[in-house]
């Protein structure tokens, strides 16, 4: 056969293999016992709609199932199509992983696991994987006044937060979400359902912990919980104008390799400001003690900062800047790329890395028609919980990072369409900080960038782990079942 022909004959089989596929995953779903939206049901445009609306794949399928034999049933109906599967939890992946990043998924949703049960005597908590944060720690706050770390908007799911991390401002002395995980409920691609923890799955417990999509569907997460502290100190520090951005930032860097645990803090930069903001487990008197050594750097605080001790709740309040945890009102949506960027201990920025990253902001910030930010999180140092966890104890590898840095630029409405020189400006950023560096900068995987290369996501979100990540994918999920772009062996 000529080249042409065993194309041709390739595509027909193509053509008559989707219809095919595409009915006998319907029927499988109608059989499952779980309800199930197609493009022919009402509510499928609200339902496959993304946080990032940029973003408008189209699914299969979306499967709500309500127990783990629901859920089993309709991984096997996807896998036995032909079909990739995508777990989604609140929906809120910067590249709309949630619906596969690619069109044609079958989305198994995991809202209706929306309950925590806590064991009083250990503390311990099944968290459904359908709930978001805000909700999360309200019930568990509810449950006996016990708390977990983890980010501050309140719509973000846990299912995909502790999936790949799960930063917040008590996780340099907690840890992150996922380092809080000591099980899960996971649905694997052959549609079985497996108890995983240290003892049960174990190295399946050890890649859900940064890497779970690709290995299943996690229905509930079990977290060893914390007492809710009862003070918690929530700061925002701003400067005079004519404070450098780049002496505060260097000065953060080199404060946050031995700074206190029970502080978490971020520099925040936007059109024409900068400032500080964070939390503190403990007084404001205490906060004062742990932070003079940054403070002392820089010129004074003007009167607009802000210090606030507040009980946990008011404080996930205050942070979350929604006014309220509760999640029952629609979350807004946004229109956005964003890079990460995470800076290791061992090398850390140099004068001449922060200037170039400062005076690009400068001049081309303006230039953009984006609006930006930067956030410029202290995710390490010596006394971080995050780093005194081993490299290789769980698939998330960055145990070495110091600040994680998030570059983010949004349409000028917030809504579509996203302007190219907004990637542009997002890659300029990057680039800035990177350009003149020996040892490359790596990345963050819940601010997951679809434009990196395999290389880059690999080794940045992963390091040496992926070697082993790819191992354990061979094993329970061979043909590749759970497949978005960035799924582990794609
Ligand atoms: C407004 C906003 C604020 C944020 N703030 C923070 C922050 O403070 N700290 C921080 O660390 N991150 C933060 N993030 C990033 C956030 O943690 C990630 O986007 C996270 O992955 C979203 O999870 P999700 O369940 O809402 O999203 P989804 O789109 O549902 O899922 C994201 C990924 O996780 C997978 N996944 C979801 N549920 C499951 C499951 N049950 N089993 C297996 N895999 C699953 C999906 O397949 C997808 O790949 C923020 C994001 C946004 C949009």
């Amino acid at each position: 056969m000529t080249r042409s022909l065993v194309l041709l004959s390739l595509l027909a089989g193509l053509v008559s293999a989707l219809p095919t596929n595409r009915a006998d995953l319907d029927s499988c779903l109608s059989s499952s016992g779980a309800s199930y939206l197609t493009s022919s049901s009402s509510g499928w445009d609200d339902a496959i709609a993304a946080y990032n609306q940029r973003y408008t794949y189209q699914p299969a399928a979306v499967a709500y199932p309500t127990s783990s034999a629901e859920a089993g049933a309709v991984v096997q109906c996807a896998s036995a199509a032909g079909v990739p599967v995508t777990a989604r939890s609140g929906g809120h992946s910067y590249a709309a992983y949630g619906l596969g990043g690619a069109d044609g998924f079958l989305v198994v949703d995991t809202s209706k696991f929306a309950r925590v049960i806590v064991d009083q005597d250990s503390g311990q908590a099944v968290v459904g994987t359908g709930l978001r944060l805000g909700d999360v720690a309200q019930q568990l706050y509810d449950s006996g006044e016990r708390a977990l770390p983890h980010g501050t908007c309140p719509y973000v799911g846990v299912g995909g937060h502790a999936a790949f991390g799960g930063y917040g401002f008590q996780s340099r002395e907690w840890g992150l979400t996922l380092d809080r995980m000591i099980g899960a409920t996971l649905v694997l691609a052959n549609g079985t359902v497996a108890e995983v923890s240290a003892t049960s799955y174990p190295d399946l417990f050890w890649a859900i912990r940064g890497s779970a999509p690709s290995f299943g569907i996690a229905l509930s997460y079990i977290f060893a919980t914390l007492p809710a502290p009862p003070t918690t100190t929530f700061f925002s520090y701003y400067f005079p104008s004519s404070a450098s951005a780049s002496q505060a930032l260097l000065a953060l860097q080199s404060f946050g390799l031995n700074a206190d645990a029970k502080l978490g803090m971020e520099m925040v930069l936007g059109p024409g400001q900068w400032y500080f903001t964070g939390a503190y487990t403990g007084t404001s008197d205490e906060l004062a003690t742990a932070i003079a050594p940054l403070l002392d750097q820089l010129p004074a605080t003007t009167s607009d900062s802000t210090v606030q001790e507040l009980g946990w709740i008011d404080y996930l309040v205050a942070v979350g800047g929604e006014g309220t945890i509760d999640t029952t009102a629609p979350d807004t949506r946004d229109t956005f790329y964003a890079k990460s960027a995470v800076v290791p201990s061992t090398a850390l920025l140099s004068t001449a890395d922060v200037d170039a990253f400062i005076s690009y902001l400068n001049t081309q910030g303006p230039a953009s028609g984006t609006q930006w930010f930067v956030e410029a999180e202290l995710y390490g140092g010596t006394p971080s919980a995050i780093s005194q966890v081993p490299e290789n104890a769980t698939a998330y590898g960055n145990r070495d990072g110091l600040l994680t840095f998030q570059l983010y630029a949004s349409s000028s409405n917030y809504a579509p369409p996203y302007p190219q020189a907004g990637f542009d400006f997002v890659d300029g950023m990057f680039a800035a900080l990177d350009k003149h560096r020996a040892v490359p900068l790596d990345f963050y995987p819940n601010y997951v960038d679809d434009r990196l290369t395999d290389q880059q996501w690999q080794s940045g979100y992963y390091g040496p782990n992926y070697a082993r990540l790819l191992r354990i994918k061979e094993e329970v999920d061979p043909t590749g079942v759970f497949a978005y772009p960035q799924a582990i062996g794609k």
